[in-house]
């Protein structure tokens, strides 16, 4: 990076959420941004990474806060370690911290600016925890939310497979109901954490009549990571966010106890879907952090190379491209900030969601793309950084429903609006 800083004025922020995304940003730009090449290079899990972030609170920020060991009057006492960060990684340790999505969503930017291979693998985490904590009864959160307050454990979310990503109801894992347990038959595929996970959230069909509708056909499962006949295959080379761990998953006669189905039989269908509203979002956000990156390494650059007797920056095609650029980033943010704050004010916000999930996604591609042409030949090389933020800004376009889904969906809502 260069010694050019974006200053950055927010929506009015509470102090809490100030302090939170403060702690962020020092933790991405004085920890992430320095080891990100190197785990982009050798593809190793940046679990050291993982850990620290952890420890700081900086993860599983949703996790409600009776999910932990800890007791109430306690937890009032902790909560003021907030603002201490030096005590936050016992309140950590000990409880969940119940921060709204917009909470999440200013972490998430922030982490996205240091390496969203590694904001990636930890929103996975929360992708894989979010039907527990919709759909979760006390028991099962208590057991598969609380372990994660007491170390820093990975979970993932396991619905897409080789034949079926953006059409989930053509998923074939079969669940079959036998005495107390249900046996899993399948395949899954992408699963971020796949090869990480203590746990899984698994959605698979429990009703073999194709008539069925899919409201109705389908199961989610808690399933243990170590259960007998889980195969967790080979982690996959993928184009960007090389870090984080994606893998196919085979599931052979697996036996899970019937105290682990979310809600009930035929309820996974729309808890699997139901989870999106909450995680597309910090999708958005973690696009609009590297948006930002772009941003800022494009803008330094352009601070420091001359052509023709001139700093590039002054020459207008090239100022123009970088107001073009910012306008998009300012764009984004409100946009993921628009989708956060309708969920946590309890409306349904789901056009919100995927139109902050389409628009940063796609505006990360084009500000990463408009970042090596800033850069020109040294955009191209991978001894700049900005080549890496156009491989990872890819995946922001596919995975939690693709731009083309996420299309659909944003029709299907405005459209539905003229029809009542
Ligand atoms: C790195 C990575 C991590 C992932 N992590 C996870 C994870 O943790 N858990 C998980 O369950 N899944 C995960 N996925 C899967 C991801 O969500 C899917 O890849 C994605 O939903 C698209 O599904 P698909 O790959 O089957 O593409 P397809 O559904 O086959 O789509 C192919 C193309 O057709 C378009 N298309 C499809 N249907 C329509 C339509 N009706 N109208 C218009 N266009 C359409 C799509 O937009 C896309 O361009 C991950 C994927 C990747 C690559």
């Amino acid at each position: 990076m260069g010694q050019h800083l974006s200053r950055r004025r927010d929506v009015k922020l509470t102090e809490q959420q100030k302090e939170f995304q403060l702690l962020a940003r020092k933790f991405a730009r004085e920890e992430v941004v320095p080891a990100a090449p190197g785990y982009d290079k050798s593809g190793e899990y940046p679990f050291p990474i993982i850990k620290k972030a952890w420890e700081l609170g900086l993860m599983n920020s949703h996790i409600p806060e009776d999910c932990g060991m800890l007791v109430p009057w306690l937890l009032t006492i902790f909560f003021f370690c907030l603002f201490c960060f030096m005590c936050n990684p016992i309140c950590h340790i000990l409880s969940g911290m119940g921060l709204s999505i917009f909470d999440a969503c200013l972490i998430t930017e922030e982490l996205a600016y240091g390496c969203t291979g590694v904001q990636t693998a930890i929103e996975a985490n929360s992708l894989g925890q979010m039907p527990v904590i919709l759909a979760g009864n006390d028991a099962q959160k208590k057991k598969y939310l609380g372990r994660m307050t007491e170390e820093p454990l990975m979970c993932a979310y396991c619905v897409t497979e080789p034949g079926a990503g953006s059409d989930v109801a053509g998923i074939k894992t079969r669940a079959v109901k036998k005495g107390d347990e249900y046996i899993v038959n399948g395949q899954k595929m992408w699963i971020t954490n796949g090869g990480k996970a203590n746990w899984y959230f698994l959605l698979t069909r429990t009703d073999s009549d194709p008539k069925c509708p899919a409201s109705k056909a389908f199961t989610g499962f808690i399933v243990d990571a170590d259960t007998p006949g889980i195969q967790v295959g080979r982690k996959e080379l993928n184009m960007g966010q090389r870090c984080s761990d994606t893998r196919g998953i085979t599931f052979e006669d697996v036996r899970i106890p019937k105290e682990n189905v979310l809600i009930g039989e035929g309820a996974g269908f729309k808890i699997a879907m139901g989870a999106f509203d909450k995680t597309r979002p910090p999708v958005a956000a973690g696009a609009t952090g590297l948006a930002q990156r772009a941003l800022d390494e494009a803008t330094n650059y352009a601070l420091e190379r001359k052509t023709f007797g001139r700093l590039i920056a002054e020459h207008q095609a090239v100022s123009f491209l970088l107001a073009e650029m910012a306008m998009k980033v300012e764009l984004a943010r409100m946009a993921y900030q628009r989708s956060a704050w309708e969920v946590d004010e309890g409306r349904r916000n789901t056009y919100y969601a995927s139109i902050a999930k389409a628009f940063a996604g796609d505006i990360a591609n084009q500000v990463a793309s408009d970042a090596v042409q800033i850069f020109g030949g040294n955009g191209f090389n991978s001894e700049y950084p900005v080549e890496k933020l156009m491989r990872d800004a890819k995946i922001y376009q596919i995975y939690e429903g693709t731009a083309q889904i996420q299309r659909l969906i944003i029709a299907r809502e405005h459209l539905g609006k003229f029809k009542k």
